[in-house]
């Protein structure tokens, strides 16, 4: 979450009676920013990640692993030992990190406290700082609770037992999501929050509805009608919608926010050389956002059972979805002035880059737009792609009002724009510079759980920004139809036993055309030009900008600008817009001709004159990501669910108990005296 507004949060008539009022001056301060921003470029690339955590309480005579509610407590102490740490090394402040609030009281987030730089070793120093917050947290908790990065605790919500620490089993006291669950205990109170459920809630007209296949294991009751839901409980309007069909046979129910925002992420932020280069990197990471979410799947299980999934989203989607029944396609136009397919979290529904590969065609999916907002954009002079882009974020209602920022100097804030734009929980976000700062256009890669270890959020972060060298590098783009990357999206997280290597993922031929052969030699196919830092560009550079971004904001990794051994760019063949399918195993690792994403970095690295120390640290990481796509190396998601298969209180009737739940979390709490 970003910065948290302070105030008076306004009730749901009021907050919806200003909508436009938010929409109309969130229009003018991004306009403000965009002639702000005009014509400047030279961005260096920096970057950095978000890492998410959930403190959890072992308490070990009664062998139950609980959600510590103590956030607060913790980021105070936390802030204390930082403000510390930076008074007695003022020359290291610079790499103190920070810590974040979060939607549920048991979360944490960490940053690197600024960004990283852009050379290789920045890249690989990412793991020790991620150490180094674990470390620091650790050490300032109770020494019964640990900071754990788990996507999913499998025991939020259940019925039977305690699942918090103190144990706040009452839900009666939540009437901002008046879940059947979970009580507002594990929401941070900070007014942020419980308004934004309990105005999602009033938006909607009844309480989120969560539906999640249940894995059906041989003593698995069929149909599957769960016995722990207090279908009967009278306390809030919302307590009948289970009981008359919310709650579907066969599915795992969840009724709250909590159990989607209360799910951990990894996320990695990057700065562009100028606007244009952030929305091309944007266009390119759209189609690998899916992919990168089936290998980092992390969250197979979901108020005390097993799921017949292995990752968070369509929980997450579920989660914060706010849409009318006439919004959601449930009853005609009325009240209401679109029909919205997606929740406000979900995948990219338009590319934005201004790039004539960008094709209308790929725009494939219904994408409702404010067209007063697309009018005025277009109007100011904003082009077509990216003007859509915010006319479609801004078809949302502001959720969150604070009565004190209603008036806001529209030359000297974003806050508007950023009310609309961070309640649009796309799995790529395009964030626009901030006012009075020096931080530029960024893009955000959001799709991927947390992993267990820091050393497989390191690899993953690592080849995330590996990947943006080399689209940017080769000049690569993967449009292909955005149909295709929602379908990938909402299918790759029920991925569970057969493992990953047979999901079985569509990809336009546009891909595997446009990829560099992995190729060391240094003479190119065609004989065309190499661009300054040897990279050839892509033949057919059809983008209105300039290709000089490209080799000014990597010239930084090329820590030698003699390199010698550039990897020649594919030839373009005619490129048809059939769709091949491929396992996540040929994505990465490449099939044939097609280098695989993975051969793309690899291409890439291997050009850089870089130190074998250095080299050999990139390897290790890459090898994860290569491992795992080839199902050598299983996702934490399996090794999760296979824990909680074999162990010896398991009666395959999908239950995770709590026996289970703590062994579980204490293996991996124990994995740490390992590694
Ligand atoms: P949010 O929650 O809004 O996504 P955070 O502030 O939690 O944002 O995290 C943003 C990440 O971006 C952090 O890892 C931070 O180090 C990094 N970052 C900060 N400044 C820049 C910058 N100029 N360019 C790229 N990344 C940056
Ligand atoms: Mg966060
Ligand atoms: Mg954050
Ligand atoms: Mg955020
Ligand atoms: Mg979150
Ligand atoms: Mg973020």
């Amino acid at each position: 979450m970003g910065l948290l507004s302070l105030g008076t949060p306004l009730s749901w008539p009021e907050t919806k009676a200003l909508a436009d009022h938010v929409r109309e001056h969130g229009i003018t301060q991004f306009l403000h920013t965009w002639d702000r921003w005009a014509g400047r470029k030279g961005e260096p690339l920096l970057w950095g990640d978000e890492i998410e955590y959930i403190v959890v309480s072992l308490l070990d005579e009664k062998k139950r692993a609980s959600l510590s509610l103590r956030q607060s407590e913790i980021l105070e102490e936390l802030k204390n030992v930082v403000g510390d740490l930076c008074d007695e090394q003022p020359e290291k402040s610079m790499v103190i990190p920070t810590f974040h609030p979060e939607y549920g009281m048991y979360m944490l987030e960490s940053t690197p406290g600024c960004p990283i730089g852009p050379h290789l070793k920045d890249l690989v120093s990412v793991e020790a700082n991620m150490r180094f917050r674990r470390k620091l947290a650790r050490s300032h908790l109770r020494p019964n609770e640990v900071p754990m990065t788990i996507t999913s605790f499998p025991r939020l919500g259940v019925t039977d037992k305690p699942f918090t620490d103190p144990e706040c089993m009452s839900v009666a006291d939540s009437p901002a999501s008046q879940s059947l669950f979970v009580g507002k205990g594990v929401t941070n109170p900070h007014a942020r929050f419980p308004t934004l459920t309990g105005n999602i809630r009033s938006r909607r007209g009844s309480k989120v509805a969560i539906n999640v296949p249940i894995y059906k294991d041989t003593n698995t009751p069929s149909p599957f009608v769960d016995p722990s839901i207090p279908y009967d409980r009278q306390l809030w309007p919302g307590d009948s919608e289970a009981k008359n069909g919310a709650a579907k046979p066969d599915h795992i129910y969840m009724d709250a926010m909590a159990f989607g925002m209360g799910c951990c992420c990894l996320q990695i932020t990057f700065q562009a050389f100028n606007v244009n280069e952030a929305r091309r990197m944007y266009d390119a990471l759209v189609p690998v956002a899916p992919i990168m979410l089936a290998l980092t799947a992390c969250s197979p299980a979901f108020r005390g059972y097993l799921a017949d999934v292995d990752a968070r989203w369509n929980v997450i989607a579920g989660s914060v979805d706010d849409r009318t029944e006439e919004e959601r396609g449930l009853k005609p136009l009325q009240h209401d002035k679109y029909r919205i397919p997606k929740s406000r979290y979900d995948s990219v529904d338009c590319y934005i880059a201004n790039d004539s590969r960008n094709k209308a065609k790929f725009n494939d999916i219904e994408c409702p737009i404010n067209d007063d907002v697309f009018q005025r954009l277009r109007a100011y002079g904003i082009d077509e792609a990216l003007a859509k882009h915010i006319a479609h974020l801004f078809i949302r209602d502001p959720l969150v009002i604070f009565s004190e920022r209603v008036d806001q100097d529209d030359e000297d804030s974003m806050d508007h724009f950023e009310n609309i734009q961070s309640t649009n929980w796309q799995t790529i976000r395009f964030k626009p510079p901030p006012p009075n700062s020096s931080i530029a256009w960024r893009v955000e890669f959001r799709s991927m759980e947390v992993q267990l270890t820091d050393f497989e959020n390191a690899a993953f972060s690592v080849f995330i920004v590996l990947l943006t060298r080399a689209i940017l590098s080769f000049n690569l783009n993967f449009y292909m139809p955005i149909s295709q990357v929602r379908d990938t999206q909402t299918t790759s997280p029920c991925s569970h036993v057969d493992n990953l290597l047979s999901r079985l993922m569509r990809i336009c031929n546009e891909l595997r055309n446009e990829m560099p052969r992995v190729n060391r030699s240094s003479t190119s196919e065609d004989g065309r030009s190499t661009s300054p830092n040897g990279f050839r560009t892509s033949s057919d550079s059809t983008e209105n900008n300039s290709s000089v971004p490209h080799s000014a904001s990597t010239a930084s990794f090329n820590l030698d600008s003699d390199s010698k051994c550039p990897s020649p760019m594919s030839s373009h063949f005619e490129a048809d817009d059939e769709t091949e399918e491929m396992s996540l195993d040929e994505l990465i690792n490449g099939k044939g001709e097609f280098p695989g994403l993975l051969g793309v970095v690899n291409a890439y690295v291997n050009s850089l004159n870089v130190d074998v120390s250095t080299k050999c640290d990139i390897r290790k990481y890459l090898n994860l990501i290569k491992e795992r796509a080839a199902g050598k190396l299983v996702t934490p998601a399996t090794w999760i669910r296979n824990f909680i298969i074999s162990h010896p209180e398991y009666r395959h009737d999908s239950v995770v108990s709590e026996v289970i739940n703590y062994d579980l979390l204490k293996a991996i709490d124990e994995m740490w005296v390992l590694i």
